[in-house]
């Protein structure tokens, strides 16, 4: 990124044919040989990934999708919203709790323009519940001469089961199974930049990459260079856990307990609070979030922070939000608790935590 933002790059030049380039060139490769897909594109994010993709292939036609999978993201990013800004109709299927393969093959009409599997990131159906899974999507599409599109949301790449993390679907699984189209953020799970890749058949891509409205969406050279040096790490699935921030913090447990973090520091910002404050380290659990892994959260230590009233507890986490370096607690059963999986400098945190009383006056 420092490389490129400093300096003039060859972001849509060809370098050997001496001619305009495209500047999907510099991320496609990479992205295809770790999901083995024919082409990719990569937009602003994921929501543009989706709005292109239904635009490029859907407008003025119909998409069913299951009513278990019509998300709502935080910020108010709906799947009903962007398909009818995408030009498309919406032609829900099924019920919020169960939709049939029946339910999708009632829906294909001439009208309809492909099929839709939206992951749902942020939220789990549970009890008497069915939902089609991939290839008899697939396999319903195709008979039909139709692309599978799968929204996956978040961006797996690899298995983090095997972090002993909860299991997100994998991106290459959704292409094993037979989708046409994937679209996922690259900032999620991914660990990248905010973006969004569109991976899958060329046809397709060749479409999408041509689409007018591809330009208002499309990534910059510092993104695109972020982008592929995160990828370039996921090409040795060994250094990850080590190299990835995000994945440096998600599988933080076992170091948090080795380290103690919580027996030396609490006595440390106790030492900085006034009294009738105090800190004791305690058990917690991290929630995950960011539109992924919404019902499991994994578990960590945080310091724990009590006071005499919980107005008291509101003006102290007010007054660490206002430190020099943020620090963002969450108030919990009538305590402020610091999460410790994510403090990365131990030492900037105390002598931070030394300007929280006069704050606090
Ligand atoms: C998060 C998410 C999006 C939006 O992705 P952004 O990169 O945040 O724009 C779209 N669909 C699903 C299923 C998601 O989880």
């Amino acid at each position: 990124m420092n490389q490129v933002a400093s300096m003039p790059t060859n972001l849509e030049y060809d370098l050997q044919s001496g001619t305009r380039g495209e500047r999907d060139d510099h991320a496609e490769q990479l992205i295809c040989e770790l999901l083995g897909t024919e082409a990719a594109t990569v937009v602003n994010n994921n929501a543009a990934a989706l709005l292109l993709v239904l635009n490029t292939l859907a407008q003025g036609l119909e998409i069913p999708v299951s009513r278990g999978e019509l998300v709502e993201i935080g910020g108010s990013f709906r799947i009903p919203d962007i398909m009818e800004k995408s030009g498309c109709k919406l032609v829900e299927v099924g019920t919020t709790n169960r939709t049939h393969l029946k339910d999708y093959l009632n829906a294909v009409k001439n009208s309809t323009a492909l099929i839709l599997k939206v992951h749902t990131s942020n939220y789990s159906i549970e009890g008497f519940t069915s939902a089609v899974g991939e290839p008899d999507l697939a396999t319903l599409a195709h008979e039909h001469n139709l692309p599978l599109v799968v929204d996956l949301g978040s961006g797996n790449l690899i298995d983090f089961s095997c972090y002993g993390l909860p299991e997100e679907p994998v991106i290459t699984s959704a292409i094993r199974n037979g989708a046409d189209i994937v679209t996922f953020s690259g900032d999620k799970l991914l660990g990248g930049p905010q973006s969004g890749i569109i991976a899958g058949r060329r046809d397709l891509i060749d479409r999408i990459r041509s689409n007018p409205l591809r330009r208002a969406l499309r990534s910059d050279k510092l993104t695109l260079a972020a982008l592929s040096e995160v990828l370039k790490i996921y090409r040795k699935p060994e250094t990850l856990a080590r190299e990835l921030p995000t994945l440096q913090y998600l599988t933080k447990e076992q170091s948090l307990r080795s380290l103690n973090k919580q027996y030396f520091l609490a006595p440390q910002l106790a030492g900085c609070l006034p009294d009738g404050f105090t800190v004791e380290p305690q058990p917690c659990l991290s929630q995950i979030g960011s539109g992924a892994m919404p019902v499991q959260n994994i578990p960590s230590y945080a310091l724990a922070i009590t006071a005499i009233t919980d107005a008291d507890l509101r003006r102290l986490s007010e007054a660490m939000r206002r430190l020099p370096c943020p620090v963002l607690g969450r108030l919990h059963e009538g305590k402020l608790l610091l999460d410790l999986r994510c403090l990365d400098d131990d030492e900037k945190f105390i002598e931070q935590a030394r300007h929280l009383e006069p704050l606090l006056l």
